[in-house]
């Protein structure tokens, strides 16, 4: 029997080095739920072991029941009939069975709706697992958002119509936000929603790129301000399948063949209003993409834990010039990188959940259960605000740095295998097929570095990372972050210089910037790792200097990842505050010459 949890050092580390206590308090108020519902924890203790019992399960189900279906889901991929119904591959379908039977469709809903009232850090972890056994699935799991936008958002009646069934796993959503005209920039939404004279609201109009657009319940964004351009036209609206809602194609398409990909044509679709009217996209799709954005980003750490793992099995075992080719340092050296991107991502990923949560909890704490104390209050404000603006910048950033890296793992891991990974007998050629759409969904990876550079250049980055610094680190890794601190001084010289260049400059180094950004607080994040009081060994692979069987403790291991990364990326730092300095600006002066212009066909 597998287990993609209990065989995952990192992902076992990570759950007992973060403080997983400290979130369960705050989800759960205090255990202030258990006196009401039978299955709510009653202390910190309780709580934290059900959520290990969770991930322990799902890790069993990801390995024994997912993982093997995965490969037909590729190969058979979803079905569209003549009358518009789809057939899920039947691995899906299946494995939709199991997590509702399992009732983890409810993740982190409200007790009340049978939800289970778990952390997001808790979802990014489960979200990760299932994804290494079939990225596919998680499409579908992943899209619980659309049950907490409902939660988040409409009117209790509606809470109560939709979230019990979606908790039971009975139903699934989607978020149907994209037109043929409106990608990036969803402010072009066209679809109209309209209201006939009883107040009734329908929607007219053709959605297209929209995964499990043939679920259940579907949230669309629609212009019902017909005289009003730009995102204040905009509001949101939920309706189920039926005769006016016609599947008319389902995209044949790279990767993630187990999740059905449709055009929607709306004709004239009986709907209902989230919310209030105008507040569509921002508030509620901007805060829906927020959430779906931690989910690619654990989709894509799922994706690239699997595709390195093949690598480093295959560089054991293969042997080419009479040595096992994991013994070339050029492979070696390929393994090592992928496997400091894993942990770095993994890093990254789980720190923005665990801020998310802290967003969360101190703004719910503050709106519906303020201390009476003024200080107390001001200062709970306070924290609020930096959580949700740390928040803001890390999810941007988490989801670009994952996508990007499970990318560059998946593509690497096939160099490794050489021409066997280039072959279907081996499944990292479906994972790099997979990975490649984490970049662009959910906001591409340009989009991501637009959201994450304001952090970056408002003060969000540097403010945060005082905090980082500020953490109690051990001595074997304060020369790290000394090293660290001068990264951040050419980080404050690079923005100061981008700030008096205007926007245009900043958004031509926002990668730049963002990847500066990035590495250091990856380097603090690992530093931190190291300095772990979690006592655990893993094992080290056999080797010239080390034996069979032989361990490490967690803690030693962590401050040579670390070491090896912040080494690593202080000259990349230094070479990229030097290029974001040079102040090229040929981008925009020789773009014409340097392109040529579009062909005449
Ligand atoms: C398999 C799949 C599943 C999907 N699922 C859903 C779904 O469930 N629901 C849904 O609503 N949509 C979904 N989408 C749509 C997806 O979110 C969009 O494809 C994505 O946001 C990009 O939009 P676009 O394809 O129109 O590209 P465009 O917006 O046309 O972008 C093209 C290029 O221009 C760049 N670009 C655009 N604007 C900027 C900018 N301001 N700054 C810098 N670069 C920019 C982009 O980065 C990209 O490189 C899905 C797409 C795919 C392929």
């Amino acid at each position: 029997m597998g287990n993609f949890y209990k065989d995952n050092d990192d992902i076992q580390f990570l759950f007992r080095h973060i403080d997983f206590k400290r979130l369960a308090k705050l989800c759960e108020e205090e255990f202030r739920f258990a006196a009401e519902f039978d299955y709510a924890p009653s202390d910190a203790g309780e709580a934290v072991e059900n959520y290990e019992m969770v991930l322990d399960a799902l890790g069993e189900l990801s390995a024994d029941f997912i993982a093997p279906r995965a490969e037909n889901v590729d190969r058979e991929g979803n079905t569209l009939h003549e009358d518009g119904t789809v057939t899920r591959a039947k691995g899906i379908a299946e494995a939709l069975e199991k997590l509702a039977q399992a009732e983890v469709m409810g993740f982190t809903l409200p007790y009340r709706f049978g939800g289970l009232n778990f952390p997001n850090l808790l979802y990014s972890m489960a979200t990760e697992i299932i994804s290494r056994a079939d990225a596919s699935l998680m499409n579908i799991f992943g899209l619980q958002g659309i049950a907490e936008t409902i939660n988040a958002f409409a009117c209790e009646e509606l809470k109560q119509e939709y979230l019990p069934p979606f908790a039971e796993g009975k139903v699934t959503g989607a978020m149907v936000l994209t037109e043929p005209d409106a990608g990036s920039d969803l402010q072009a939404v066209k679809l109209r929603a309209f209201e006939d004279e009883k107040g009734n609201w329908f929607l007219h109009g053709v959605k297209r790129f929209i995964t499990n657009g043939c679920g259940d319940v579907l949230l669309v964004l629609s212009r019902s301000e017909p005289d009003r351009s730009g995102g204040l036209g905009l509001s949101l609206f939920v309706c189920e399948p039926g005769p006016t809602v016609h599947i008319r194609r389902l995209e044949d398409k790279l990767g993630i063949h187990g999740s059905p990909t449709c055009e929607i044509f709306f004709d004239n679709t009986p709907c209902k209003l989230i919310g209030e009217r105008k507040r569509g996209l921002a508030p509620y799709v901007a805060t829906l993409m927020n959430g779906a954005r931690i989910g690619i980003a654990a989709q894509s750490m799922g994706i690239a834990e699997a595709a390195y793992r093949i690598a480093r099995d295959y560089a054991a075992s293969r042997r080419q010039f009479g040595v096992a080719i994991e013994r070339l340092p050029a492979v070696r050296d390929m393994l090592i990188e992928m496997k400091i991107a894993v942990e770095a991502g993994r890093a990254l990923l789980y720190e923005t959940s665990r801020i998310v949560d802290l967003a969360v909890a101190y703004n719910k704490r503050v709106e519906e259960n303020p201390p009476e104390d003024k200080s107390e209050l001001k200062e709970l404000k306070n924290d609020a605000r930096s959580y949700k603006r740390y928040a803001g910048m890390l999810t941007p950033m988490a989801k670009y740095l994952c996508s990007e890296m499970c990318n560059q793992v998946a593509y690497d891991a096939i160099q490794v295998l050489g021409g066997s990974g280039y072959m279907r007998d081996y499944a990292s050629e479906r994972h790099a097929r997979d990975a490649r759409i984490t970049t662009i969904y959910e906001g591409t990876s340009q989009l991501q570095i637009v959201a994450a550079v304001r952090g970056v250049c408002s003060g969000t980055t540097e403010k945060y990372l005082a905090d980082l610094a500020g953490l109690p680190y051990v001595d074997e890794v304060k020369d790290l972050i000394d090293k660290l601190a001068e990264g951040v001084e050419q980080l404050k010289v690079a923005v100061e210089f981008v700030k008096d260049k205007g926007n245009d400059y900043m958004d031509l180094y926002g990668r730049a910037l963002t990847d500066i950004a990035i590495a250091l607080i990856n380097g603090h994040l690992l530093c931190d790792q190291a300095s772990t009081k979690v006592p655990m060994d893993v094992a080290v692979a056999p080797g010239v200097s080390s034996a069979n069987g032989q361990v490490v403790a967690m803690k030693q291991r962590k401050a040579l990842v670390a070491r090896r990364y912040v080494e690593k990326n202080a000259p990349k730092i230094k070479a990229l505050t030097d290029l974001i300095c040079q102040g090229d600006r040929s981008t925009f002066s020789d773009y014409e010459a340097l392109v040529g212009p579009v062909q005449e066909q």
